[in-house]
């Protein structure tokens, strides 16, 4: 039958972790509830779930759930799904005129595999040499952050942050590598605890061999502190 088929390739390109588009598929009304409509809608389908598997709902332990996984998606695992939370893009002068690499390593991961909704937790390094434009260290987190915190595929996410970092940045100079432990193939499926998933996406001077060896070399260095 031509319907299945179709659930079945849909169902295997998911358990692949086949990503589609370098942006995160959104419909056009994405926004027009509110966040607390939201968590109310989410509510109540987070409850149908754990009702159908058999579970008593009544039970203290049990009661709240619905209510806390609602607001944890919107407010805080998926917050980054809203163009509102995306953070702000000043930038400053480049005023030591450094025009070397600047690499901020060892950031941390915390996303959702859209294909399992099970976490995705690992490492992500980014890089940029500047053409006159710096951002402060720490929006390289939070640039990172924002774009983990949505249902995502690892190679999306790591083109999504070069992208913005691009942009912000006004310079194709930007790479970013990221490292990475997806649970649903860790705990579930093929159950293989050690494997981990590294992605990179080199932009401009980093697509030459020697910029992204050095780049690729200071990912290594392990720094004591
Ligand atoms: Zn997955």
């Amino acid at each position: 039958m031509k319907i299945e088929s179709d659930f079945n390739d849909i169902d295997a390109l998911g358990d692949d972790h086949i990503g589609s588009s370098s942006d995160t598929p959104m419909r056009a009304d994405a926004f027009e509830l509110s966040n607390s409509e939201k968590i109310d809608i989410i509510k109540d389908d987070v409850r149908h779930i754990l009702e159908t598997l058999g579970l008593d709902l009544n039970d203290d332990s049990l009661s709240g759930t619905p209510n806390r996984v609602a607001k944890m998606f919107v407010n805080e695992i998926f917050g980054g799904l809203n163009p509102d939370k995306k953070p702000n893009a000043s930038t400053f002068d480049n005023k030591y005129k450094y025009g070397e690499m600047l690499v901020e390593k060892n950031i941390t991961v915390y996303s959702t595999c859209e294909h399992h909704l099970l976490p995705i937790v690992g490492r992500a390094h980014v890089a940029y040499i500047s053409n006159g434009t710096v951002v402060g260290l720490s929006k390289m987190n939070r640039i990172v952050d924002y774009f983990a915190k949505r249902p995502q595929v690892q190679e999306r996410l790591t083109i999504q942050i070069v992208k913005e970092l691009q942009n912000v940045l006004g310079t194709e100079d930007v790479a970013c590598v990221i490292d990475a432990k997806h649970l649903c193939v860790n705990s579930r499926g093929i159950r293989d605890i050690e494997s981990s998933t590294v992605t990179s996406e080199f932009g401009g001077k980093f697509k030459e061999k020697e910029t992204r060896r050095e780049f690729l070399d200071y990912i290594q260095l392990d720094t004591q502190f």
